[in-house]
């Protein structure tokens, strides 16, 4: 999807109002219209990139900084016990708006956010797989 059509485009550039925690000249922060709990926050660029991938690296510096900024004001605001910072790139990694952002999900006892996986078994032929072809 391109930026003109991008609903996070309109969103982080003000064009749409949402909820805004933060802004500067690069993010915009919001609250997540459809939160997994109290205070889901999201980090818009202002730009539209569609993902990780296409994220520049300043950029992607400047909005792992941010997170940790955010996290620390909402975890004392909102008196949560933890956070999940959690970034999707790909519908089958979840993506379901291809505007770059990021996750910021707060964490309280019981909660009922389902993040997480069935922990596998780390296979010698998929270690010694992996490390080969990481070395090309
Ligand atoms: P993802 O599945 O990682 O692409 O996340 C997209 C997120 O955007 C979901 O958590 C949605 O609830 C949220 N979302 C979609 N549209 C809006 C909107 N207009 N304002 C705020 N959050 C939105
Ligand atoms: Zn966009």
């Amino acid at each position: 999807m391109s930026g003109e059509n991008c609903i996070f485009c309109k969103i982080a550039n003000g064009e749409i109002p949402s909820a805004t925690l933060y802004e500067d000249e690069d993010f915009r922060v919001i609250l997540d219209l459809g939160p997994a709990s109290k205070g889901h926050a999201l980090i818009l660029p202002k730009k539209h990139y569609p993902d990780l991938y296409a994220l520049p690296d300043e950029l992607a510096a400047k909005a792992m900084v941010l997170a940790k900024k955010m996290i620390t004001k909402l975890a004392g605001a909102l008196g949560c016990e933890g956070y999940n910072v959690v970034q999707n790139n790909g519908a089958l990694a979840g993506q379901t708006v291809f505007h770059f952002h990021i996750h910021l999900i707060p964490r309280y006892k019981d909660d009922g956010v389902g993040l997480g996986w069935k922990a596998g078994k780390l296979s010698d032929s998929d270690r010694d797989e992996i490390l080969d072809k990481m070395k090309k």
